[in-house]
């Protein structure tokens, strides 16, 4: 059995907890990997709490999808707590705190019995990765502040893509070390996953995000119907994110750019846009 629990940390980030339960029955361990950890407390506390079975959860791994300080922050400590492998970007792997081992473009990272393809979605930075999770997740739990939990069976059922900060709930990071090459080519590797796939970003910037669409997208309905439906949608913990694959390509305007004219050009320019826009 696979969950992902949303553990929000700092202002807007999300650490992404996944357990992968032992099913031979040889292991007592509940396996489980971070990806992106900010702060170690949110994570640690996490471990401790008894997993879906009631056993103590072991932590394998840590997959860092980029260096930025708010995505590794914890790698060391929680390499000290637990002695857990340090995963990030193999062409990137300098610049990622503590880490232990390369995640290589193409190929995958086998981690607690899964295989996670590695994409290359370098834009945000040079060396960003994302990582598929075609395993099907049984239970996504979002933990929003102040305690705030809701189990979200619409979510379940679902493989995942932890996008980092290459795309975001109806937006996508900023260019700091890409092209506007680069970040056609990384919008573009992550429309042609499995649309039912959940879009685990690491910030959550879905509101301010779908203000600016609407305003360059005025001719897109499902961006208007995305904005009423916002509040029901992030449910009791007041998060919206993860959202899915298929509702990004119907309402993210970097993903409907990829289908106009000129494409590369237009996705550089809405970003741009983006970088200075007032609503
Ligand atoms: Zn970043």
């Amino acid at each position: 059995m696979i969950s992902i629990e949303l553990l929000p940390v700092l202002d807007d980030n999300v650490i992404y907890a996944v357990a992968v339960d032992a099913t031979d029955g040889a292991n007592d361990d509940d396996s489980a990997f971070v990806v992106d950890p900010a702060t170690a407390d949110a994570v640690l506390s996490w471990l401790q709490q008894p997993g879906p079975r009631g056993r103590p959860r072991q932590l394998e791994a840590v997959l860092c999808t980029h260096h930025h300080a708010d995505h590794t922050g914890a790698n060391l400590a929680l390499r000290e707590a637990t002695g857990c492998r340090i995963i990030g970007p193999a062409h990137d792997l300098e610049r990622i705190a503590g880490a232990t081992e390369g995640a290589v473009v193409g190929a995958t990272v086998d981690v607690c019995g899964l295989a996670l393809r590695v994409l290359d979605v370098r834009a945000h930075t040079r060396g960003h990765v994302a990582f598929a999770m075609d395993d099907l997740v049984d239970v996504v739990i979002r933990h929003g502040h102040r305690g705030l939990r809701a189990v979200e069976p619409s979510l379940a059922g679902r493989p995942a893509l932890f996008v980092g900060d290459s795309l975001f709930g109806a937006g996508c990071g900023r260019l700091f070390e890409g092209t506007g090459k680069d970040l056609h080519a990384a919008l573009s590797t992550l429309a042609a996953q499995a649309p039912d796939s959940l879009v685990c970003c690491a910030h959550e910037y879905t509101r301010s995000n779908l203000v600016f669409a609407a305003a360059v997208r005025p001719d897109v309905a499902a961006i208007a119907e995305r904005i009423s439906a916002f509040d029901d949608d992030c449910g009791p913990s007041r998060q919206s994110i993860p959202s899915t694959l298929g509702l990004e390509l119907a309402t993210n305007p970097f993903l409907l750019a990829l289908k106009l004219p000129d494409p590369v050009q237009r996705v550089f320019d809405l970003r741009r846009q983006k970088d200075t826009f007032r609503p």
